[in-house]
């Protein structure tokens, strides 16, 4: 029989996990493939890892992965696509913003459409502060400008993939990961679900505003080197600018003669352009530390546990 398994990246979930478990269980009782799960237990302070191991004692197709650390969602979920072994992968979060009711539909698209993927995203962002959905918003405006992978507004994690498709995004074993730009680089048949979106069930969100406008950044340099060509373009302008400044200012002082004056002008020119190129060359050691990163080669993740 076909297996599929559920990746599940669970930090600081105790009060999440058994209602998770139990709702998907009884949600997926019918489906025609076999359900397995695969806890990946990211450093949880909680007692996360105890309801793991009590869940995995009672039912034998509960796994987990226990890292080391907190590593994050990303490494979260890449470690459990590259420990599953189902013949299909879906990714959940623990809390039950995505709906479990959804994956029989999901396998019926994969296995009747031909679909390799069915995403998820959701069409409202109900209960989220509205200036946070404004950045969300803008984000994904800026990343369709300028990078090459599509990104759905408002896409989630939760998907159900097949197993060439994940074997595939395992095969891509960058340290500094961007999973909804990788999904899409990796191409497939993707087929996109709207649903509405959902309160957690318990325990609160572990993403703040900072966290979530550093996670956009990395995206960015993740996904594109835009930014690297806008800072020449830049260059370029201010020189232009300064070479034509610097023609009108000779030929004035020809005609004219040479005044000492207009120094207020000059000193916000000299704090315009050292400003410019500070910010230019942030952009160059932004991209410097990913590479700088990548190239040290460390791992993604590191496990403690697993069963
Ligand atoms: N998560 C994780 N590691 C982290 C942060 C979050 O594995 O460092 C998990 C978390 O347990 C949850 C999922 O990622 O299952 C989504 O997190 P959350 O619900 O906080 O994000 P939101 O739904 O608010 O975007
Ligand atoms: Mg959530």
């Amino acid at each position: 029989m076909e297996k599929c398994t559920i990746v599940v990246p669970c930090y600081n979930e105790e009060e999440a996990v058994p209602l998770f478990y139990e709702a998907v269980e009884e949600t997926l009782k019918d489906m025609p493939i076999k359900i397995e799960y695969l806890f990946v237990n990211d450093g949880s302070k909680d007692g996360t890892l105890n309801i793991l191991r009590e869940l995995s004692e009672k039912d034998p197709d509960v796994h987990y992965i226990s890292f080391s650390r907190n590593f994050g969602k990303e490494a979260a979920m890449y470690a459990g696509l590259k420990e599953s072994d189902g013949d299909y992968v879906v990714i959940m979060d623990a809390d039950l913003q995505d709906p479990p009711d959804l994956i029989p539909s999901m396998y019926e698209s994969v296995i009747n459409e031909g679909y390799d993927c069915v995403a998820t995203r959701r069409v409202d962002r109900k209960g989220e502060p509205p200036i946070r959905s404004a950045f969300a918003n803008l984000f994904y405006l800026i990343m369709h400008i300028i990078a090459k992978v599509d990104m759905v507004p408002g896409a989630r994690d939760f998907r159900f993939m097949k197993r060439t498709m994940v074997d595939a995004i395992v095969d891509m074993g960058e340290y500094n990961r961007f999973s909804k730009g990788i999904f899409g680089w990796v191409g497939f048949e993707t087929k996109w679900v709207p649903f509405e979106n959902r309160k957690r069930v318990a325990g609160k969100t572990k993403w703040s505003f900072f966290k979530l406008f550093q996670y956009s950044i990395e995206g960015i340099v993740a996904f594109s080197t835009a930014p690297l060509v806008w800072s020449s373009i830049l260059g370029i302008i201010f020189c232009a600018i300064a070479f034509a400044a610097l023609i009108f200012l000779f030929v004035r002082a020809l005609i004219f003669g040479d005044r000492v004056d207009g120094w207020p002008s000059l000193a916000c020119m000299i704090t315009l352009s050292a400003g410019i190129q500070l910010f230019c060359s942030g952009i160059v050691g932004m991209y410097l530390s990913k590479t700088y990163l990548e190239v040290k080669g460390r791992p993604i993740y590191i496990v403690k546990e697993k069963k």
